[in-house]
């Protein structure tokens, strides 16, 4: 099987390079071009004639534009990049009769409530950031064969994330105020990967079409960002890390005293069931992937 793999470079790219190579051949691009070929999100035309030069059966897409904030003010880089790049992905995989895997998010969400929402939930994203990854479901939906896995809050050992932002702030002061009001499972770019070589290797090797469709892909559980910078602080201080701050000194604060470019759902837990039933998985609570990340960072 050949897999043309884009956004190698980010969390859920990295971890993909390894989770999909017993699969097969994998092809992977980040920006830059290589021999001829194209993974620049930003140049349609070279997108497509890379898709048909490689002619991959399965194209897994990582690449994304995820600076949520800065897309408020870069609205169409960001939908060329999530929603328009996507589309010509959709296009040209549908054309091979290929797999499109596409990762998107719960910020499609308007963070209402207090359900996991399931996939059939009405969207209403609240940024640019949520409303152009909104778009690039629609469009990744036009190739038949496709996985569009919607996750939250990942993190990884390699790449920017909220751990190592907590571990660098930790470091240089004494009182932190993190937001209690949000509310999701933080999951790792190690499962992500991990679901989707599992999810391939169904769908594909076992042909199984009528899986196409989206699913909610997040780790078991679920906890506050202030809860989470608190179990992150304490880990590292159990590990000896140089860390300032006491995790009691960890204080809370309301979403709405805390104003930023973008609007962020309350409300982010995923259902996960319809994911863990089609492929026969179960996805392992959120503190373990963390513990092992930080090891990871820690060097241990
Ligand atoms: P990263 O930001 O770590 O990786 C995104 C990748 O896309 C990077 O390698 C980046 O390259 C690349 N990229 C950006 N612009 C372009 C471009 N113009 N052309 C080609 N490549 C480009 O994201 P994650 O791995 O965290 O996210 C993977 C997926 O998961 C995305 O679809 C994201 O929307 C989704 N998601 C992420 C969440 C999160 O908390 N991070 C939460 C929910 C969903 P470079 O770094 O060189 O710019």
């Amino acid at each position: 099987m050949k897999i043309l793999l884009f956004g190698k470079g980010g969390q859920v790219g990295w971890e993909l390079q390894r989770s999909l190579a017993p699969l097969g051949q994998v092809i992977a691009l980040d920006h830059d071009s290589a021999d001829g070929l194209c993974g620049d999100f930003t140049n349609r035309a070279g997108l497509a004639g890379t898709v048909r030069r490689v002619a991959p059966d399965v194209i897994v897409n990582a690449a994304a534009y995820t600076a949520v904030d800065k897309a408020e003010s870069e609205p169409d880089l960001a939908r060329r990049i999530n929603a328009l790049a996507a589309g010509v992905l959709a296009d040209e995989a549908q054309e091979l009769g290929a797999w499109l895997v596409h990762y998107s998010t719960d910020y499609v969400f308007d963070g209402s409530g207090d359900k996991p929402w399931r996939e059939t939930d009405r969207t209403g994203p609240l940024s640019v950031y949520g409303k152009t990854k909104l778009e690039g479901e629609q469009a990744v939906a036009r190739c038949k064969k496709h996985l569009i896995f919607r996750t939250s809050w990942v993190y990884a050992a390699r790449g920017e994330n909220f751990i190592k932002t907590m571990l660098r702030l930790a470091k240089e002061r004494d009182q932190l105020k993190i937001i209690d009001d949000q509310v999701g499972a933080p999951t790792g770019a190690e499962l992500l990967a991990d679901v989707t070589a599992q999810a391939l290797h169904t769908v594909t090797l076992r042909s199984r079409p009528k899986l196409s469709g989206v699913y909610h892909l997040a780790a078991g559980g679920e906890t506050s960002w202030h809860a989470y910078a608190r179990f992150v602080i304490e880990q590292a201080r159990r590990t000896g890390q140089p860390i300032r701050v006491m995790p009691e000194a960890i204080e809370t604060i309301r979403t709405s005293a805390y104003p930023t470019p973008a609007q962020r759902p309350l409300n982010s837990r995923l259902d996960t069931g319809k994911l863990q039933a089609a492929f026969d998985l179960s996805l392992p609570e959120w503190q373990p992937g963390v513990e092992r990340v930080l090891a990871e960072i820690f060097g241990q």
